[in-house]
């Protein structure tokens, strides 16, 4: 199957601006950023969309959240607020799949979501 352009972030053979890493999650910022912050926290395991997560993935949906909480101090959105987003399938909005959680901020967000 052909990688998707999350893996080949991954495996090193694109260039991100890189956030966090560690051996299950990397988190990059976005390449057309929507806000002011916008990072994407991404497993290094391949899961399509979140139809596709199964109970045992309980732990790294765990730690890709606590991700989100780091960063979120360490880029200084945590007092004044932000969003976190899965965009699933079409409706959703998703684009790459390779479930990925967006992390925005820096600015007002609207609500309902577009
Ligand atoms: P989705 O629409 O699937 O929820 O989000 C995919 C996100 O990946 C989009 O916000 C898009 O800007 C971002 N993106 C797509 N290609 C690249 C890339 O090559 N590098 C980076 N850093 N972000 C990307």
């Amino acid at each position: 199957m052909n990688k998707t352009i999350f893996e080949k972030i991954i495996d090193k053979e694109i260039p991100a601006n890189i956030l966090y890493e560690d051996e299950s999650i990397i988190a990059i910022e976005d390449i057309n950023p929507v806000a002011p912050v916008h990072a994407l926290i991404i497993p290094k395991k391949c899961i399509e969309t979140l139809n596709d997560l199964k109970p045992s993935d309980a732990d790294i949906v765990g730690r890709m959240v606590l991700v989100a909480n780091k960063l979120a101090k360490e880029l200084k959105i945590d007092q004044s607020g932000y969003r976190t987003i899965f965009n699933c399938n079409d409706d959703g909005g998703q684009t790459v799949y390779h479930i990925h959680l967006h992390l925005v901020g820096g600015r007002k967000m609207n609500w309902p979501p577009g």
